[in-house]
């Protein structure tokens, strides 16, 4: 008998409760796994042994070629609209739910390998991640985190010295993936697809236990179900917007039913403010530009409402139609009260009064006007609440400068009369510092592929605490040097 206790407290509900959403599967067979990063903090809070795990042993398991005591590895199935349009079947093409734990808050949470080889989803690809990647999808992760906003987690990053061929050879690597579920709208549109209510119901009475407990067994909880993933999508968003970020690739398959940001592939932070900003390299249309995520969710969740038509009201279809797109027109102003409360914060204001959207829509017509760094202005921002405009000014040209819009601003603080030092306090723990800048993750990712980790580890540190200026390190707090040009994304696989 195996006197040590398991590794991980897995207790695995999709296992068990959702039979037919998924194939058991194990990880493909790979010849030197190895370490590249642990998170520490992160497994404590999972309530794992890290000492156990940043290990030789551990890098087994989270390359997939060891299955841990009481997982029940398996791909999900879902499907999704990929640029708008319907891909019937996705699903884990290189992906593998190892199972669920309890956190130390006592919340359920999925650990996910992503890259550990080909599933019968793969649909022609070969299941396999490239360090470049997986490590963009921690690195940016951890940062959206220690921002303040909703995400998937990344618990590990292996090596598994094998080479994988992309645009030529690269190192291969396994992310391992933390969610509190991986729920998307993609797997309730696989069912929907094929008519399969009850799968659906199934579905969603998993998805209200998981993410809505109050309303098991309520009366329409359906329709509440959807109402709760609205109102998540659109604080989520909202965050997204305020703090500068592109997803790139808002795929009905991407957008989660948790509210939590998933599938950091494209994805980059703007610089310069500007709605029309697209970095995707297969974005052509600009489908998913920066300013157009609020308008995207909302289609998703069209697609969302679409799969639980039947649910919503089964004897009738046309008064589900109804009552779902009327909850549905209300997205437009739940993002925009979402967006302008922390649009507020971000101004340093503690009130709402009339004007406060005409306000921040004058600043921003200024920043797009003159291509001022988003995050930048912002952080300066603060010093002019506490007296000193010079910064901030500095960052517009000397004419069609920004004193008449500091002014309304300040007329508009003066009303609250708060203490202007209290004042840059406040809008300091909002607007943060350091984000992931487009050129420091690429940056970083160009040496870890050959080989030195060492940036990375060091950009990780930096964007743990975003909101803390330290000496040493205004490399990683403005843009690109224009000499780098303009930056493009791949949908790294
Ligand atoms: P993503 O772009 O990561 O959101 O993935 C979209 C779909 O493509 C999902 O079904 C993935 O599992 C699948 N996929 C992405 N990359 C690969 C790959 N290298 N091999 C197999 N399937 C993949
Ligand atoms: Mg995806």
């Amino acid at each position: 008998m195996n006197a040590n206790p398991p590794l991980f407290q897995f207790d695995n509900t999709y296992a068990r409760d959702l039979e037919g959403f998924y194939v058991a599967w194990e990880g493909a067979k790979v010849p030197e796994p190895q370490i590249a990063l642990f998170n520490i903090e992160l497994a404590q809070e999972l309530g794992l042994d890290a000492k156990s795990l940043d290990t030789p042993y551990g890098a087994r398991i989270f390359a997939g070629i060891e299955s841990p005591e009481g997982a029940s590895p398996l791909a999900q199935v879902y499907a999704g609209h990929q640029f708008g349009g319907f891909s019937p079947q996705l699903g884990d093409g290189r992906a593998l739910l190892l199972g669920e734990v309890i956190d130390r808050d006592g919340n359920r949470r999925d650990i996910q390998l992503k890259g550990s080889g080909p599933t019968p989803f793969s649909r022609g690809g070969d299941g396999k991640a490239v360090v470049g990647p997986v490590l963009r999808e921690y690195i940016i992760g951890e940062a959206m985190h220690a921002l303040g906003i909703p995400t998937t987690r990344a618990l590990a990053a292996v090596t598994t010295g094998e080479t994988i061929y992309r645009e030529g050879p690269k190192p291969g690597a396994v992310l391992t993936r933390v969610a509190s579920s991986h729920l998307r709208v993609g797997t309730f549109q696989f069912f929907a697809a094929r008519g399969e209510t009850d799968k659906v119901r199934q579905l969603a009475d998993y998805a209200i236990a998981r993410h809505d407990p109050d309303l098991a067994g309520t009366d329409d909880r359906y329709l509440k179900l959807f109402s709760g993933v609205m109102q998540r999508q659109a604080d989520l968003i909202a965050r997204w917007v305020l703090i500068g970020f592109v997803h790139g690739v808002m795929n009905t398959d991407n957008t989660t039913i948790s509210g939590e940001t998933i599938d950091y592939g494209p994805c980059a932070f703007i610089d310069a403010y500007d709605p029309a900003a697209v970095f995707s390299s297969i974005d052509h249309g600009g489908r998913y530009a920066f300013g157009r995520q609020p308008v995207i969710a909302q289609w998703n969740l069209a697609r969302l409402a679409e799969a639980l038509l039947a649910l919503i009201d089964p004897d009738d279809l046309d008064k589900a139609v109804e009552r779902v797109s009327e909850e549905l027109g209300r997205f437009p102003d739940l993002f925009k009260r979402a967006w302008l409360n922390g649009m507020r914060a971000k101004l340093g204001l503690r009130t709402e009064a009339e004007g406060d959207q005409d306000l921040a829509d004058a600043l921003l017509a200024q920043m797009q006007e003159h291509r001022i760094d988003y995050t930048r202005f912002f952080r300066k921002l603060s010093d002019a609440a506490a007296g000193d405009t010079q910064k901030v000014l500095g960052l517009f040209p000397e004419e069609n400068g920004l004193e008449a819009w500091l002014s309304r601003w300040q007329q508009r603080l003066d009303v609250e009369a708060g203490n202007p030092a209290d004042t840059r306090k406040r809008m300091n723990s909002v607007n943060p510092v350091y984000i992931p800048r487009n050129h420091k993750v690429e940056e970083a990712l160009v040496s870890a592929e050959a080989g030195d980790f060492d940036p990375v580890h060091k950009l990780l540190g930096v964007l743990a605490d975003p909101f803390a200026e330290r000496d040493g390190l205004s490399a990683y707090a403005g843009p690109a040097p224009a000499e780098l040009g303009p930056y493009r994304t791949f949908c790294g696989t």
